[in-house]
Order: C-alpha cells, then sequence, then structure tokens
C-alpha cells in the first residue's frame, strides 16, 4: 500500500471534487469529501461552499479527532460532524464522498433503499444502501443516524438529502458513489421492466468476500 503525502492528499482531493461536479453527481457547491492523513488520526475535508473548481490546497481544512481545527483557516464543511463520526466508528474507511446525485435522490425522497442487485455494488459497498433516518443537514444527529445506516457498508443514502459513499481511498469512495447512482439508475429501470432479482445475504457476502481477498493485482 502506497502511503500518501498530506500535500499530494490535498491535490487529489481537489481533483475528486471537479469529478463531483463534471459527473453531475452534484450541484454548485453541494456534497463535501474528505480523507484520512495517514498516521496522524486527522482528517482533511473541503470547506464549506466553496465551488470546487476554484478550491486550492490552502482552501482545504485539517481536522483532530475531536471536531479541532489543526490546519487551515476556511470554515470546514457543514457536514464535518458526519465525516468525524464516521472516521470514528469505521477504521476501515479512509476517504469519504457526499453527494446529491439524482437517482439516487429519488430513493432518499421516497424512503426506500436499494438492495444488493449489481455484482460489482456487492463487491464494493457490501450490501444494501440503506437509507439513514431524517435529520436537518449539518447536524450531531444526522451524523448518527449516517453511521447507524451504513453499519459495516460502504454508502448510504441520507433522507430527503443525498448519499455518503465510503471507501479505502479517495479513488474508492469516489466509485462507490458513482455506482450508488448507477445502482438507483438500474434498479428504477428494473423495477419498470418487472420484479427485479435481488442478490441474496450469501451471494452478496460472498462476492465482498472474493473481491477483498482476490480482485485486481493483489501481490
Ligand atoms: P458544505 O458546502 O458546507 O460542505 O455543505 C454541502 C452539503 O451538501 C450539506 O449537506
Ligand atoms: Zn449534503
Amino acid at each position: 500500500m502506497i502511503i500518501y503525502s498530506a500535500g499530494q492528499l490535498k491535490e487529489e482531493l481537489i481533483d475528486t471534487g471537479k469529478k463531483l461536479v463534471d459527473l453531475r453527481l452534484v450541484v454548485a457547491t453541494w456534497g463535501n469529501i474528505s480523507c484520512r492523513v495517514p498516521k496522524t488520526g486527522h482528517f482533511i475535508v473541503t470547506p464549506s461552499g466553496m465551488p470546487y473548481h476554484e478550491l486550492k490546497p490552502a482552501d482545504l481544512v485539517t481536522m483532530g479527532r475531536d471536531g479541532d481545527i489543526v490546519e487551515g483557516t476556511r470554515k470546514p464543511s457543514s457536514e464535518v460532524l458526519m465525516h468525524q463520526e464516521i472516521y470514528k466508528a469505521r477504521p476501515d474507511i479512509h476517504a469519504i464522498v457526499h453527494t446529491h446525485s439524482n437517482f439516487a435522490c429519488s430513493f432518499a425522497v421516497a424512503g426506500s433503499p436499494i438492495p444488493p442487485i449489481l455484482e460489482e455494488m456487492a463487491q464494493l459497498i457490501g450490501g444494501p444502501v440503506q437509507v439513514a433516518r431524517y435529520a436537518p443537514p449539518g447536524t450531531r444527529e444526522l451524523a448518527e443516524h449516517a453511521v447507524e445506516a451504513l453499519d459495516q457498508r460502504n454508502a448510504a443514502l441520507l433522507a430527503n438529502h443525498g448519499v455518503v459513499a465510503a471507501g479505502r481511498t479517495l479513488h474508492e469512495a469516489l466509485t462507490v458513489a458513482v455506482l450508488v447512482e448507477k445502482c438507483a439508475q438500474v434498479f428504477l429501470g428494473a423495477k419498470m421492466l418487472g420484479t427485479p432479482h435481488i442478490l441474496s445475504p450469501q451471494e452478496t457476502h460472498l462476492l465482498r468476500e472474493n473481491f477483498l481477498k482476490y480482485y485486481g493485482q493483489k501481490r
């Protein structure tokens, strides 16, 4: 595993932000992104309400474990508490991408979870995308509901709001965010065509385990 410096992570975080806009996963300044800084217990987060295409490394905010600002002069994302609580609950997660993407938002508004329907969903997300109970944005309640809905998986919907996607790297968290949107669209299409076949918990578990153990260029 390559260990990136805080400077490299800031560049990657800004690139990820530009992709959120370019892939239409967010409109304008909505959504937010963070990643852990290895070996420090800190995480870097986007500033609140700043356009992604204009972000410079100095605009990013480095947070300590308990919500203190370690570096940066900008106001951190209004969802900083959600990022903080997810990192506390999930040592395996190193990056978080929060989007407001369209098809996923349809499910978040309907209060409908997205069941495991595609193999890459089982592999990367590890199960259904559950809907967190509603809470206003930026609140501790929202942070707690997001942690609860994620459980041991890598994505959840925030009721009437959007998506939380997580991963071991920024690249993986962005892939999860794209995948949640794809699954929401595919599930809606499958429902229009008939009765979708849902992967069983056993099939889902096996796909996830094999993905973690064998997928890609393992050494
Ligand atoms: P920030 O710009 O403060 O990160 O807020 C955007 C958002 O999506 C709130 O849920
Ligand atoms: Zn949001």
